[in-house]
């Protein structure tokens, strides 16, 4: 064992022991303990990461949800006004109505109201 080492992680310690003499070994050990260190639970950037992950995906869950209130607000907003249209286009039908018997009552009095002719 006098020609092997250990890789170790800074964190936790956790060890890989790999032969010096054997480059594949060693490169082995080294993608090993680079492996571990990206998950190891005392690594301080581990949880950082999961931490902005978590944000970042609380952040995602969050847009989502506006975005469907937005698109839910522009569909009433247009259902509003369809109906709102629908009303005005009924009183201009009522008002052009009342202008029309109005001319018709004119037109009725003129007629009641002409003078026989002298004779
Ligand atoms: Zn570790």
């Amino acid at each position: 064992m006098s020609k092997s080492h250990a890789a170790m992680c800074v964190y936790c310690g956790e060890a890989v022991i790999y032969d010096t003499r054997e480059v594949t070994d060693m490169a082995a050990a080294h993608a090993k303990i680079v492996e571990h260190d990206q998950q190891c639970p005392r690594n301080p950037l581990v949880s950082r990461i999961a931490h902005l992950e978590q944000l970042t995906s609380d952040r995602l869950e969050l847009v989502t949800a506006t975005t469907d209130r937005a698109l839910a607000l522009e569909t009433a907003l247009a259902e509003s006004t369809r109906i709102l249209r629908e009303i005005l286009q009924g009183e201009k039908l009522q008002f052009s109505r009342r202008i029309q018997i109005c001319s018709w009552a004119d037109h009725l009095d003129a007629l009641t109201n002409m003078e026989a002719p002298h004779g």
